[in-house]
């Protein structure tokens, strides 16, 4: 085991190295300014930047320290949601709205890869989504089929196929999603970032916003060393509400998701385990995820925190399912293990607060983010600068406190503990 970080783990020891930045140190003014620095507020203060705005980003710990620092880095297309289940639930106009917008987010960011030339061990060559059962393979041809009326860029593969693509006799198929690819998401981060202030945003690390309140001179904002006054704002915190926001952790489900990295592998083994690199997730209820860094380690992922005990049970767990899944990996050595939390909603759809006229955030993208929080954060940042609300394919959604989103967070986080301390024992 390398140097234990159970926050980032590899992901902190194989990016490039952070971009250097200090606290905010006095009173400054801004046009607009940005709470969070995730991929949400950096793609909103790159966004601004681009229209010539002035954008301040206050990020309460560094850059990345949320979800954008710590996930499995899968570039997917669209929410969890199968596309006729989003328009039932969103209804037509939304729903339209959102599968259109969220389809095409991973172009959005494959293209600011490129302009930006930024160092994410980036590849578009799909991902896989594997059925785990019978009952997931037939929910895996009922995704293809609506994908597949909408033009996207999909294909199910049977057992063989499957067998082939993952390297792994253990699936009954697996949708190959052409519009997606995988990307190291803290060196995402940091590439946003380093792009936004190479465009003219300021951005600031160590910097919580710890309280705020309307002027006569617009929003004031309070950290510990400096105030920030703007004339409007974007919360960009999903999951990671902290400080001032600490509130917004009770109107939300907040998941747990730990991730384990292997040692990289062999030239020979590669040629057997994801053998064209794609990332791949399953579709059991606590799911799993399993793809492979540049270097070639295998990352496996699941459901549950890795604080205290709960690290050696998943660690096993993680060491059984290589054995199970991918047997020519032999006994695995797993490097770094590490976890983070992503914000969820009671029926998988974000929401969109317009807390004031000039004030808004865009919020819960149920495990997908990459894509959803680089579109959202675009299209906040056109928002806030003139546009209508109708502009955000959401509806504007009220705040929320819903003490059963808490509890049924903690059922995955006890089941998912069972159910690794059980599973692959024999
Ligand atoms: C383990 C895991 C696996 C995931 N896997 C995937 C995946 O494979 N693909 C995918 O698309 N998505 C995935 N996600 C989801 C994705 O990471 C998130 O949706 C995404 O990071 C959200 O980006 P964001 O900028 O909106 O928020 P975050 O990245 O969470 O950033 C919010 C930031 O706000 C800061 N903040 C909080 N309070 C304050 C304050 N008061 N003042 C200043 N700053 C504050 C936090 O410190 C944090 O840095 C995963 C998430 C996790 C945790």
């Amino acid at each position: 085991m390398k140097e234990k970080n159970i926050k980032q783990g590899l992901w902190a020891a194989t990016a490039p190295s952070k971009p250097k930045l200090i606290s905010i140190q006095r009173d400054q003014r801004t046009d607009v300014a940005i709470i969070g620095g995730g991929y949400t507020g950096l793609s909103a203060a790159l966004h601004l930047a681009k229209m010539g705005k002035e954008s301040v980003v206050l990020e309460a710990e560094d850059i990345g320290y949320g979800g954008a620092g710590r996930n499995v880095g899968l570039v997917n297309a669209g929410l969890w949601l199968m596309p006729e289940d989003l328009i039932e639930l969103a209804g037509p106009e939304y729903g339209n709205r959102l599968i259109k917008v969220l389809g095409d987010s991973p172009d959005l960011v494959f293209e600011l890869i490129e302009e930006h030339g930024i160092e994410c061990e980036v590849l578009r060559n799909g991902t896989l989504h594997c059925a785990d059962s019978k009952k997931g393979y037939k929910i895996l041809q009922q995704r293809e089929e609506q994908w597949l009326k909408r033009g996207a860029l999909v294909r199910l593969f049977g057992r063989d196929e499957a067998a082939s693509k993952t390297g792994s006799n253990s699936f009954y198929g697996a949708l190959l999603d052409k519009r997606a690819g995988t990307i190291q998401p803290l060196a995402y981060a940091y590439g946003l970032a380093n792009a936004a202030l190479k465009a003219g945003a300021q951005l600031y690390n160590h910097s919580p916003v710890i309280g705020f309140e309307k002027t006569r001179e617009g929003w004031k904002l309070n950290t510990p060393t400096g105030t920030l006054t703007a004339n409007s704002v974007i919360i960009a915190v999903p999951a990671y509400p902290n400080y001032a926001f600490k509130s917004n952790k009770k109107s939300m489900v907040r998941m747990n998701f730990f991730q384990f990295a292997t040692q990289p592998l062999s030239k020979d083994i590669l040629k057997t385990v994801l053998p064209e690199r794609q990332g791949a997730w399953d579709t059991n209820l606590i799911l799993s995820s399993y793809r492979l860094d540049a270097a070639g380690r295998l990352i496996v992922g699941s459901v549950g925190t890795v604080e205290g005990f709960a690290y050696n049970l998943h660690e096993n767990w993680v060491k059984r399912t290589i054995s199970k899944t991918f047997p020519q990996i032999g006994e695995p050595q797993l490097e770094y293990g590490w976890y983070g939390t992503f914000a969820m909603t009671s029926n998988h759809i974000p929401r969109f607060h317009v807390l004031d006229k000039n004030m808004a955030m865009v919020t819960s993208y149920n495990g997908r983010g990459i894509g959803p929080g680089t579109v959202f954060g675009k299209l906040l940042a056109e928002y806030i600068t003139g546009g209508s609300p109708e502009d955000i394919p959401l509806p504007v959604s009220k705040t929320e406190s819903i003490w059963s989103r808490n509890l049924w967070g903690l059922f995955y986080e006890a089941g998912a503990r069972l159910y690794h301390f059980v599973q692959r024992r024999i």
